[in-house]
């Protein structure tokens, strides 16, 4: 397949932001996709060449490109550069520049995906001596022969920057409208960006849709769902089970306002857990092989040979995949350490069995997902706690199963959250008997509860560079939600809360905050644009803000502000796709509305 026909769905799909249009493209593409380049398709719509479980990333910096423009067109690097100042997109300076070369290119052989593909995935594979003159050389060749809208989407996809808007739930409807969309009498109307179906039909759409997202959620890899779907069918798709070693995308918890609303929305009785202010981890093993995911799916095993050796030593099962919160002790005094000393540990490249015995760390178990061959997503909560019982060997202060108790009253509940908070815990999560584990969303089968207002997660897409003393620092942060299409949308600036100096952040025990050098480290590597004081950033750097409240404003694309937002901490274990989302807010501004 040629490269051209992807570049100009990329084209449509960025030029509408309506859903179900974006669903008609994809559907359309992938129904006239050979079956050699699926996958390759599926992974590119999204932007990558590596599924999401995987620990690969392009990490190309901007530079590069800028050097493999230069020699695919000739251009100085000096006239890209004022160019992408110009633009603020080296996408769409990439396109111009590869028009304005001599015709004689419009006689070179088309890309094809597989080139495309090829050239991207070998990128992280450029390693040691000459690693950047080959990086730019693959990068070069590509452009070379690209017509200007395919450098445009080749650059951004480089970049891991598409920015063409295709969710999730835009690609799950897609390949369902493609391999069962004549079977299911799928009519949209493109005029009216409508789609016609009648209840009845709507009963058995839905189960092909969720039939994906079942599958979906075992495989985390839409490319493997797509081929499934059109080589299997409807049985191939419920065929699909879990991998150990591969991570699955963790359950998410909604946030409840008091008891009231959390047994409300859960169910009664419910079962009441510590909510431990520690790390997420994935804990994966097969025979003798222990694999630690992080909650964004990165591979910690080496960091923790510790957490290793206490999970094969006390789980007694041939193989499993369970979800547990691991908290730092402090050795001396015993008392549990808040997230920001774990999270040292996750950094570590050496010196990592000192670190385990100056942090060591308790192992929360709270979920499993698979025990001895045996895939318990779709099990009750009770359930799965009980077969997690069964395989564990509790030993005090080392792994245990998450503090629980079973109960239907307030009153018990109440106290329970103030023995955890006493604790130091962070609250306590409060979760359905009877529910799945549902990966990847927050569906409501557990919720927490918290003693603070909401704070939010958001992503920094921009900043500003100071002025004065700070000129040397970014001193305020356009920070963004995400909406459901996976598109990350203003809601505020933030410059408040964050440090000068390191010693004001010391002082703070518990390491909480960051110093705008510390973000302006972070951030200046991800530079996309500049113009005036204001740059754009790749989004990547994720904080937690509080804030007065939330307001209606027409000033961000979110269609909200925060008044007083503040900083109160980096978090760097969250990926970019959790960030608060927009739907969160537009709830978050209703029930403010009714507190009034
Ligand atoms: P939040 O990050 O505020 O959305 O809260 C959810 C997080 O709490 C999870 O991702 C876990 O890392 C953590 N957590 C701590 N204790 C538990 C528990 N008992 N059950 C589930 N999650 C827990």
């Amino acid at each position: 397949m040629e490269y051209k026909e992807l570049a100009e769905i990329y084209q449509s799909l960025e030029d509408t932001s309506k859903r179900l249009e974006k669903t008609y493209l994809i559907s359309e593409l992938l129904k006239k996709t050979p079956s050699e380049d699926l996958k390759k398709i599926v992974l590119l719509l999204k932007g990558r060449v590596f599924p999401q479980w995987h620990q690969k990333k392009l990490g190309v910096a901007s530079r590069l490109v800028l050097k493999a423009i230069n020699i695919a067109t000739g251009t100085s690097t000096n006239r890209i550069e004022q160019d992408w100042k110009k633009t603020g997109d080296l996408g769409l300076t990439a396109k111009k520049l590869i028009k304005n070369k001599t015709q004689s290119t419009l006689f070179f052989k088309p890309l094809s995906v597989n080139k495309v593909f090829k050239n991207i995935k070998a990128l992280p594979k450029a390693k040691g001596h000459g690693a950047v003159d080959r990086k730019i050389k693959l990068i070069a060749e590509l452009l070379s022969s690209a017509k200007p809208i395919e450098a445009k989407y080749i650059t951004r996809t480089v970049l891991e920057d598409l920015r063409v808007g295709v969710g999730e739930g835009s690609l799950r409807d897609a390949i369902v409208w493609s391999f069962f969309g004549d079977k299911l009498k799928i009519r949209y109307n493109k005029e009216e960006n409508d789609f016609d179906i009648s209840d009845e039909e709507r009963i058995e759409y839905n189960k092909y849709i969720n039939a994906v997202q079942e599958a979906y959620d075992m495989k985390n890899d839409f490319a493997e769902v797509a081929k499934i779907a059109k080589e299997n069918g409807l049985e191939g798709l419920k065929n699909v089970n879990l991998e150990v070693g591969k991570p699955i995308k963790v359950m998410l918890y909604q946030k409840a306002e008091d008891f009231e609303d959390a047994f409300e929305t859960v169910g009664k009785p419910a079962a009441l857990e510590y909510k431990y202010d520690g790390f997420r981890l994935q804990i994966h093993k097969n025979k003798d092989d222990i694999q630690l995911f992080t909650r964004r799916l990165d591979n910690v095993t080496k960091q923790f040979p510790d957490v290793v050796k206490v999970i094969k030593n006390n789980i007694n099962s041939k193989n499993f995949i369970l979800d547990a919160e691991i908290i730092g002790i402090d050795p001396k005094t015993k008392r549990w350490l808040p997230f920001q000393n774990i999270s040292q540990r996750i950094k570590r490249k050496y010196n990592i069995h000192r670190m385990a015995k100056t942090i060591p760390v308790i192992i929360n178990i709270f979920d499993a997902m698979q025990i001895n061959n045996k895939n318990l997503i779709k099990t009750p909560f009770s359930e799965r706690r009980a077969e997690l019982k069964k395989i564990t060997d509790q030993i005090p202060e080392k792994i245990e199963l998450a503090e629980q108790i079973i109960t239907d009253s307030q009153k018990n509940a109440e106290d329970f959250y103030k023995q955890s908070l006493g604790k130091g815990n962070e609250g306590i999560m409060v979760k359905a008997l009877d529910k799945p584990y549902k990966p990847g969303s927050r569906v409501g089968y557990g919720v927490k509860v918290k003693p603070i207002m909401e704070t939010l997660d958001l992503v920094i897409t921009g900043a500003e560079w100071g002025q004065g003393k700070r000129a040397e620092w970014l001193s305020s942060f356009t920070v963004s939600c995400i909406d459901q299409d996976g598109n990350f949308r203003e809601i505020g600036k933030v410059g408040t809360g964050i440090k000068e100096k390191e010693a004001e952040q010391n002082k703070d025990k518990n390491l909480e905050g960051a110093t705008f050098k510390q973000l302006t480290n972070l951030l200046k590597p991800l530079i996309i644009s500049e113009k005036g004081k204001c740059v754009k950033v790749k989004p990547k750097i994720v904080i937690e803000i509080n804030y007065e409240e939330i307001q209606r404003s027409p000033t961000y694309s979110s269609g909200y502000a925060l008044r007083f937002p503040r900083l109160v901490k980096l978090r760097p274990e969250k990926p970019i796709e959790e960030v608060s989302t927009l739907e969160q807010i537009r709830e978050y501004y209703q029930t403010q509305k009714h507190r009034k």
